[in-house]
């Protein structure tokens, strides 16, 4: 038995004829940067997540730091986030020179707890970057509330959440900005890097989409300091393949991520816990296992593949040590680091290989 963490082929044989059809659309066009793709697959996506505005741009990564380029955020500044998280998320905000500032995460969900965020304001706090893990957005509401009050700007790292819904509205659509990424084995994914913007703000929109290109505001007329942080033709023709389907695959992915958890109610495995306001596209399948090198030495040894996401919080990496932080700052994100692992997950995954891979679980 041999069965992917995420079929991307499987995926792609099926939505073949079309892809290369929009791939070869656009090497014929020989516009290969730019172009009336982009600009099509910017009103989709915007449509798509209901926002006034989206930006694709060359990565999930450069999406955040964009946004925090948008909004200013500087050496000085002091940017709230989890450490439960992909690097990048904390990454950018050090990059720019300011300091990112962790706050832990809630023992259920593993999103950013709002009840501790309002502790960690100083005067030098600028946003609140929470994080919709593994597909669920985070608590939106709570911290819109607490940005309100304090002044500050509030971006979604959406870049496992992109269509999973909160209160009736879309992920990357819950606050002043929403970041995705399109890296292929994201929920929505193309071939290559990519990522995207989302807001209401036309203002910031028009600031981003100069600053993704150089700060350019016509050619050869630089207005900010900005990067190459473009997506390419060939990606958006893939995403625009991809989009259409990607509801139906939305759809899969909560039926097959209910189905594990049904599958595994009555056994020692805690199971996602998914707020019943809003869904989550499981961007991964994660559970809390207690003895989980054993586990997984199991299931490889049986051709299931398994990953951790993520084993070490980041406040503890080498690169954050400056920070100062050390360990027992953030115990739910520790203890939560050592019990997580991740299932195969993906919209094409067949029953039959889901009740293989729960078997060899339990
Ligand atoms: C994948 C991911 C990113 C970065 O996206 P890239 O497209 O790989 O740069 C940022 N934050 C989170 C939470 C992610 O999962």
């Amino acid at each position: 038995m041999k069965i992917p963490f995420i079929d991307l082929h499987k995926q792609y044989l099926k939505y073949k004829d079309e892809i290369d059809c929009e791939i070869a659309e656009v090497l014929n066009s020989s516009i290969y940067i730019g172009g009336e793709k982009i600009a099509l697959l910017e009103e989709k996506l915007a449509k798509f997540i209901g926002s006034k505005r989206a930006i694709v741009c060359s990565s999930g990564t450069d999406a955040l730091l964009l946004s925090l380029m948008a909004l200013d955020i500087k050496k000085g500044d002091e940017v709230i986030t989890t450490p439960f998280t992909f690097i990048a998320t904390a990454e950018v905000i050090s990059l720019l020179g300011a300091t990112p500032v962790f706050v832990d995460i809630d023992e259920k969900t593993y999103n950013i707890d709002p009840k501790k965020i309002e502790q960690k304001i100083t005067k030098n706090t600028k946003a609140l970057l929470p994080v919709s893990l593994y597909g669920q957005p985070a608590d939106m509401d709570e911290i819109n509330k607490i940005a309100k009050k304090y002044n500050l700007k509030v971006i979604e790292d959406g870049c496992q959440s992109f269509g999973a819904t909160y209160k009736g509205q879309n992920s990357c659509n819950l606050s002043d900005i929403g970041c995705t990424s399109f890296f292929p084995s994201k929920p929505l994914g193309c071939y290559g890097d990519g990522g995207a913007i989302f807001t209401d703000d036309e203002e910031l929109a028009l600031k981003i989409k100069m600053l993704l290109n150089h700060g350019q505001n016509e050619r050869y007329k630089h207005k900010y300091i900005g990067i190459n942080g473009r997506l390419d033709a060939i990606q958006a023709a893939v995403l625009l393949v991809k989009l259409k389907y990607f509801p139906n695959e939305i759809k899969q992915r909560e039926n097959i991520g209910k189905r594990y958890t049904t599958l595994l109610k009555d056994s020692n495995v805690i199971t996602p816990y998914i707020k019943n306001d809003r869904s989550s596209v499981y961007a991964q399948y994660s559970i809390r296992v207690k003895n989980r090198e054993k586990i997984i030495k199991h299931l490889n040894k049986k051709g299931i593949p398994t990953a951790i996401h993520y084993p070490t919080p980041l406040h503890l990496q080498e690169c954050f040590r400056y920070l100062g932080y050390k360990e027992g700052d953030f115990e739910v994100a520790e203890q939560i680091s050592k019990e997580i692992m991740s299932l195969p997950m993906s919209p094409f995954l067949s029953k039959n290989d889901q009740d293989s891979i729960v078997k060899e679980l339990l």
